[in-house]
């Protein structure tokens, strides 16, 4: 039987639809056709910073077997799919979708990497589908092509999550999410750290529900197809589910970020993991955003850590010249007003800088804190009377308030693609062997 990869992506507006919800509506028709699926759904977050993503930027990827015959039929079928799901009226959603049959050969896979760590041009997706005799197909600019080869091309052979989502019924889209809110807490009570970033720690927000028009009720986040489906048995909604689906991913796996060596490596729109020294001590901005200066030999940049990054932008402020530490995140190209930035997603400090102040000598005759007569002029005690101009300003260790150690931004503010404190050690290797038997209703 042949083996068929399908591709697609850049379905979506910024108001309406979602494109794992078409790869939810194929799935039971891909299913009433004979098709059997080898692998999850794959949900492929691409790169974070282009410039001209819509909205979480996620491609998907259906890998099935099918008989010979029906394959036509398939292939109309997803097209029709994705041709009517679409928001085509939206100026920035140009669809793409991708069929290549049998395996996914390593210059795929490269492509793949390639667009979730950079930028990559739809010639050189439509080259490559080309090359290897798949079949491209493109509503208006077509756009989406990119997104769907890349989704083929990451077969999530290396570190990879899951997330079972949970469709509203139409007739419900655009009204309040109607769930339990005590069940949620419940679920991340029972579930967690085999799910994750269900509820925001510091401001107690669930995060499993979006907050726009599309049809997602929720979606939960978690290390293998049976803990989210647990999970999704413990969420009260008091609204149908019109259906659900688990998703194997690269969410929450860093894999957008790529460790460079220095800082002239650094490239627009390119996420990153490079170290350096702080510059200067770090400035808050209006809106309580912290901006330092990071520097190595090869050159210097900003980093941002926003504000509603929480514990990220409290550690961030900390910081003195002279500290050591890694930034990971997306980089914003310089502009007129600034230079190349990188929007902080993590921070690791490697290594203080001492902490000291200098203070006016104490008194040598009553120990009381002297009292400066101008620089170079020396001290007088305002107790006593005493002066000296010999007497030199003290060097004193200031206590630590802060630990070295990696920094997360916190929960709500996290990219899909963020790797999440409770994963680390937690990491999955390998594609699965075998799925388990429910992963989708209906
Ligand atoms: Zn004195």
């Amino acid at each position: 039987m042949p083996k068929m990869h399908i591709g697609f992506d850049d379905t979506d507006s910024p108001t309406t639809g979602c494109t794992t919800y078409i790869a939810a509506i194929l799935v039971q028709k891909l299913k009433e056709l004979g098709a059997s699926f080898t692998d999850y759904p794959n949900l492929v977050r691409l790169n974070p910073n282009v410039p001209w993503k819509t909205r979480g930027n996620g491609a998907l990827c259906l890998r099935i077997k099918c008989k010979q015959e029906s394959v036509e039929e398939i292939r109309e079928t997803v097209i029709k799919a994705i041709h009517e799901n679409s928001d085509l009226g939206y100026e920035g959603t140009d669809p793409g979708i991708v069929f290549l049959l049998n395996h996914v050969p390593e210059q795929i896979k490269a492509f793949a990497k390639k667009t979730i760590q950079g930028l990559v041009r739809i010639r050189t997706a439509l080259r490559i589908v080309n090359k290897f005799d798949a079949e491209a197909v493109g509503f208006k600019r077509g756009r989406g092509i990119i997104g769907g080869l890349a989704a083929i091309g990451e077969a999530l052979e290396g570190d990879h999550t899951y997330e079972l989502i949970a469709y509203r019924a139409l007739e419900n889209r655009g009204t309040p999410r109607r769930i339990e809110e005590s069940s949620i807490a419940e679920m991340n009570d029972k579930t967690s750290p085999l799910t994750f970033n269900n509820v925001d720690p510091e401001t107690e927000r669930t995060l499993i529900t979006p907050r726009g028009s599309d049809p997602i009720l929720y979606g939960i986040r978690g290390e293998n197809p049976k803990a989210i489906i647990e999970a999704h048995r413990i969420v009260r909604s008091d609204e149908p589910i019109e259906r659900w689906v688990v998703f194997r991913t690269n969410h929450g796996t860093d894999a957008h970020l790529r460790r460079v060596s220095s800082i002239a490596q650094a490239r627009p729109f390119a996420p990153l993991i490079v170290s350096g020294l702080v510059a200067e001590d770090p400035k808050v901005i209006a809106g309580g955003h912290v901006i330092f200066m990071l520097q190595d030999r090869t050159g210097k940049m900003d980093c941002a850590a926003y504000r509603p990054t929480g514990t990220l932008q409290t550690v961030a402020r900390k910081l003195i010249k002279g500290d050591f530490v890694e930034a990971y995140g997306g980089i914003r190209p310089a502009s007129p007003t600034h230079q190349m930035t990188v929007n902080l997603e993590k921070l690791r400090i490697i290594e203080k800088t001492p902490r000291v102040a200098l203070h006016n000598p104490k008194c040598l005759r009553c120990r009381k804190r002297m009292k400066s007569m101008g620089f170079g002029k020396g001290f007088r005690c305002e107790n006593c009377g005493f002066r000296s101009s010999r007497l030199e300003k003290v060097i004193v260790e200031l206590s630590q308030n802060f630990e070295t150690g990696l920094y997360i931004a916190s929960p709500r503010s996290q990219r899909h693609l963020t790797k999440p404190q409770c994963r680390y050690g937690r990491e999955n290797s390998n594609a699965p062997q075998k799925m388990i038997r429910e992963w989708h209703y209906p």
